[in-house]
């Protein structure tokens, strides 16, 4: 889920199938299969119970996604966590936001930040989260060319169509598409946008 206008001002990102088929023609051979299936909310955690896994819900995420593991020092030490079951004043107060939002992510002070309610924050939300963060990390005229790469695949390629036949959210603007095909897709993503996640794939 994200929240496009604060997203404007401060560089926003926030959060959000399962399933298989069979893919032809696209010069790429990849089956129809989600690598990374969306996981489910867990009505049981709390902020007590979360807080001190998000070491390892990271550690998981940077395992199963394979992240590089020369960059894994990157993601643990440079973006900072919150798990809460209220998001702050300053976000709940902008027109439009949900309360309920899994997650989000934002740049403040020179820092990247993800805030999750503990019943979200799972690896395939990390996930999603961090690709923000590293869309945040490209400069704007590779942001530019990245929309331009991944509008030629959007609505071609079979494996971005059949992820989003399940799960549109992706298709709310282009950086949550982006962020929505690392999560799901993470190396089955088409070879011409990989370049556009630095220090994730
Ligand atoms: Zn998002």
């Amino acid at each position: 889920m994200c929240w496009e206008k604060i997203k404007k001002w401060l560089g926003i990102g926030g959060e959000g199938g399962t399933d298989t088929g069979t893919e032809s023609g696209t010069g790429e051979s990849r089956p129809l299969v989600i690598l990374h299936p969306e996981e489910s909310f867990d009505p049981n955690a709390t902020v007590a119970s979360v807080t001190p896994l998000v070491p390892d819900i990271i550690t998981k995420w940077l395992t199963d996604w394979k992240v590089p593991s020369k960059h894994w020092n990157y993601w643990r030490t440079m973006i900072d966590v919150q798990i809460t079951d209220q998001y702050p004043d300053w976000v709940l107060n902008q027109p439009d936001f949900d309360p309920n939002t899994p997650a989000f992510t934002y740049g403040q002070g020179g820092i990247r930040h993800i805030i999750s309610k503990p019943g979200w924050f799972n690896p395939g939300v990390v996930a999603h989260e961090q690709a923000h963060n590293s869309y945040d990390l490209l400069s704007e005229s590779k942001k530019n060319r990245f929309v331009t790469a991944y509008q030629a695949v959007r609505d071609t390629d079979p494996l971005i169509q059949y992820l989003y036949s399940i799960n549109p959210y992706g298709l709310t603007n282009d950086i949550e598409g982006h962020a929505d095909v690392y999560r799901y897709l993470c190396q089955q993503m088409p070879s011409s946008i990989k370049q556009f996640y630095p220090k994730l794939l």
